[in-house]
């Protein structure tokens, strides 16, 4: 079958773009952004063409995944899907149903519960006497290499209301929990081991300590304060 050419006007910027990596950049060869830019003067947002295109299975490398890149060449890999053919484009893979076994699996993974609320199937809101009904909605996580995963999560129909699509920055998160102190980060893992916001030695003595009269409260801030001197 012949390929239509990657300058064709009647295609869209991603087909283009697919189609200029099989004819201009090659199975393994490599390129940088700027030739990239260069090969599309007129697309404003090439760059987020070309990640669309790891959506449709398409391979392509940074210096990250191969470390014999420099960090402005990417590699193309393996081509994906044959976006240049009508309805290829369309029907990312999110967009597919989940089966009832992946259903009760998701569910499983995420203990039968909201992970936005806590709330379990069935239960009943604090405020309302209408029983939670969960669902299974998908978040788009932009990964920090650039790419973009869809991962499922548990969810009550309460906190998935509003139904736009949610998106998840991991490398924000993951900056957030590297920049923890060491102790933070030990309270953090107990947390996530326990599924849940357990109470350390921290929090129970600050709980003992608030419900001190004044005398004892000077005494333990006294305390406090004589292990810093
Ligand atoms: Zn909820």
């Amino acid at each position: 079958m012949t390929l239509p050419s990657w300058q064709s006007e009647n295609l869209g910027s991603m087909a283009r773009t697919a189609l200029w990596l099989l004819q201009v950049v090659g199975v393994d060869g490599t390129f940088t952004k700027v030739e990239l830019r260069e090969a599309f003067p007129d697309v404003a947002q090439i760059d987020r063409r070309l990640r669309d295109l790891r959506d449709h299975g398409w391979k392509i490398d940074t210096s990250r995944d191969d470390p014999t890149l420099t960090q402005q060449e990417q590699r193309f890999v393996a081509a994906g899907a044959e976006v240049w053919l009508p309805g290829k484009a369309k029907a990312p893979k999110h967009k597919a149903s989940i089966t009832a076994a992946q259903r009760a699996k998701i569910l499983a993974a995420d203990s039968y519960m909201c992970r936005a609320c806590g709330v379990a199937a069935g239960e009943l809101y604090e405020d309302s006497i209408t029983p939670a009904v969960l669902n299974i909605a998908r978040r788009k996580v932009l990964l920090p290499d650039g790419s973009t995963d869809y991962q499922t999560v548990t969810e009550c129909k309460r906190c998935g209301a509003g139904g736009s699509e949610r998106t998840v920055e991991l490398a924000q998160v993951l900056a957030q929990v590297n920049a923890l102190a060491p102790m933070e980060r030990q309270v953090l893992t107990a947390w996530i081991e326990a599924d849940q916001r357990t109470l350390g030695p921290l929090e129970k003595a600050w709980g003992v300590y608030r419900s001190l009269p004044e005398n004892a409260r000077k005494a333990v801030a006294a305390a406090l304060a004589g292990d810093n001197d």
